[in-house]
């Protein structure tokens, strides 16, 4: 059996930039993360391990330093740090950066500002606070066709790993009811490249096996694409989940991991289902 890895597998950018951050400072100062690091629970548990927990607030840290996730958080956050004397290490991936600035800027420059995005997201909750909670989200055509627009010029951005095809619809939906729509294509490169190499992947083996977070809407969102090429597809978060019987009769497996898959448990699927094999064979 050949196992093939996708060319682009494992952490994206910002997420690796974000662990170096966290393990460099965790080795200085006792520090917490607000939120879970990534939607990966095997990492978020070896952090545990190390000390590093996941509050859900400021308030809920006992220590001095908490680190800021990829996602990033809204401006007041980094306000309340100030009033509770908290250090804040800010792994707010740049590309998220980007977007929250350009929300920030059409804001000022008086548009209505629609972000497309899930509205539960953090990332989307931050962009909003950088319009002081004014912009309005939306995550279809049909909210894009009936959100209640105040304004004739709209300002549009987009969350980083948000699907091409809807938000290019609901842009189509806001240039239908305004006089004015600014659009930026904040998307994150990483996500459309991981993507096409789901894809590419699935056309080129038998089985597919996707690996990360079942909390990761990117990592499901590759599975749901592997599969729709027809191929057999499994999402799993750990080798553990891993059944011999997927691979009966299979010669080609191919991997990929989500953004926020660490290489070390891709490589871990890759031995397990080796070993398979091996006692397939014995
Ligand atoms: S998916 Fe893109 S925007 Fe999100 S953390 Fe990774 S590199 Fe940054």
């Amino acid at each position: 059996m050949r196992i093939k890895i996708a060319d682009v597998s494992g952490f994206c950018f910002g997420v690796e930039r974000v662990i170096e951050l966290v393990e460099k400072k965790s080795k200085e100062t006792p520090v917490d993360t607000l939120g879970p690091l990534i939607h990966n629970p095997v990492v978020v548990r070896e952090l545990e391990k190390k000390g590093v927990k996941a509050v859900s607030s400021l308030k809920e840290t006992k220590k001095k330093a908490v680190v800021i996730r990829a996602h990033g958080v809204p401006p007041d956050i980094y306000r309340e740090a100030e009033n509770l004397n908290i250090n804040l290490f800010d792994g707010t991936c740049p590309f998220v950066k980007i977007v929250q600035n350009m929300a920030k800027k059409l804001c000022e420059d008086g548009y209505e500002v629609v972000v497309v995005g899930k509205k539960h997201h953090p990332e989307v909750i931050g962009v909003v606070g950088y319009t002081n909670g004014k912009a309005l989200v939306v995550s279809s055509p049909e909210e894009a066709r009936s959100i209640p627009l105040k304004k004739k010029r709209v300002g549009v951005v987009v969350q980083t790993t948000f699907r091409f095809d809807v938000f290019a619809k609901c842009v189509e939906e806001l240039m239908r009811r305004a006089h004015e729509v600014r659009v930026f294509n904040t998307r994150c490169s990483d996500t459309d490249r991981r993507q096409e190499a789901a894809i590419k992947l699935a056309k080129e083996v038998e089985v597919v096996i996707v690996v990360g977070g079942k909390n990761s809407s990117n990592t499901r969102r590759l599975y749901e694409l592997t599969e729709k090429q027809g191929v057999k597809a499994y999402h799993i978060e750990s080798p553990d989940e891993l059944k011999s019987s997927w691979f009966n009769g299979v010669e080609e497996v191919g991997i990929i991991g989500g953004a926020s898959t660490p290489q070390k448990v891709v490589e871990e699927v890759v031995e397990r289902i080796k070993s398979f094999e091996i006692s397939h064979h014995s």
